[in-house]
């Protein structure tokens, strides 16, 4: 192996130390803590852990978590009531409504429910738009932490030839929105494209974010790039990336490994958002480049 690793986990404190060491001058100025409210619909065990482990870094960030759990049986009705009521409740800075729901649920319609103001998950199309036309959005949390990685790695990323792999609302499309906002030339691509190796030939950055174990091999890496795999795949009880790590990591010049790499800064992103929710909600000063 050649590659420098890139340790999320490690950057992923750091994003949190940051986010709460702006708590208490919010406090001081408000007379309460940002609020972040999760929705948990049934119960799926994978879901059930991330919200969980959502609610514990809230609270240890000295935000407040406020949990909401509905059984696997609700009603649409019941879960657009609960989320007009987050909308109106004014202690509630952010909303997020673990996905996947139940298959008898519109998610769709829930998503769009959210007030824009509150969707510090960046899923709401007034988001995904404003981030598309460059003005001020909540974005996406997992290529919001992986663009953070990329800047601390490379610096200014103007000029760099990016490919995104895959083109979902969470991960690729808002991806490939940030590279060309910080002046990438940006390739998406998706499991239409022809010959990924070939536009892979040429990419100083890579974003991988297929959903497929070890699917991006080393050789149709361009030496010395720097790899950031979305992927979380569970293979033979163990997890393995979207990028065949060891083959990746004897071309690239730095790479993330998972675990321990994108996936800790989702979470981390998540305070963000909420934390800059809360602010510009308050009308508070925040110098949000700077988390
Ligand atoms: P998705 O299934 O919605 O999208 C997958 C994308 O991959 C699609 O756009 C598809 O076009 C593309 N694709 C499929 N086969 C391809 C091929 N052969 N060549 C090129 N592209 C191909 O998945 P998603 O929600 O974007 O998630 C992708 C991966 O990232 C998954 O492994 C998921 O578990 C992981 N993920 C991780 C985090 C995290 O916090 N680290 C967050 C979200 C998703």
């Amino acid at each position: 192996m050649s590659a420098d690793l890139i340790d999320g986990k490690a950057f992923a404190a750091g994003l949190r130390a940051r986010v709460a060491s702006h708590v208490p001058a919010f406090k001081a100025a408000t007379g309460r803590t940002p609020g972040l409210a999760v929705v948990l619909v049934g119960d799926d065990p994978a879901s059930a852990v991330y919200v969980r482990s959502k609610g514990k870094m809230t609270r240890e960030a000295g935000m407040e978590s406020l949990e909401h759990r509905l059984p696997a049986d609700a009603r649409q009705d019941d879960l657009i009531e609960l989320v007009d009521q987050l909308n109106a409740d004014p202690t509630v800075d952010g909303i997020l409504v673990q996905l996947p729901l139940p298959r008898h649920l519109d998610a769709e319609e829930v998503l769009l429910r959210i007030d824009p103001e509150k969707d510090v998950d960046g899923f709401h199309p007034v988001n995904a738009g404003r981030l598309a036309t460059g003005l001020p959005a909540f974005v996406p949390c997992t290529p919001l932490g992986c663009v953070m990685l990329l800047e601390d790695r490379l610096g200014d990323l103007s000029g760099l030839d990016a490919v995104v792999i895959g083109r979902s609302n969470i991960v690729g499309k808002p991806m490939a929105a940030l590279l060309t906002a910080r002046s990438c030339t940006v390739t998406l691509a998706h499991s239409r494209t022809r010959n990924l190796p070939h536009y892979l030939r040429h990419a100083d950055i890579v974003v991988a974010a297929v959903g497929r174990a070890d699917f991006v091999k080393g050789e149709w890496l361009k030496p010395g790039a720097t790899v950031i795999d979305v992927g979380i795949n569970r293979v033979d009880g163990g997890l393995r990336g979207d990028v065949d790590f060891e083959s990746a990591a004897s071309v690239a010049g730095a790479i993330t490994p998972v675990p321990g790499g994108v996936g800790p800064m989702t979470i981390a992103c998540l305070l963000r958002n909420t934390l800059v929710a809360a602010h510009r909600r308050e009308s508070v000063p925040l110098d949000e480049r700077a988390i």
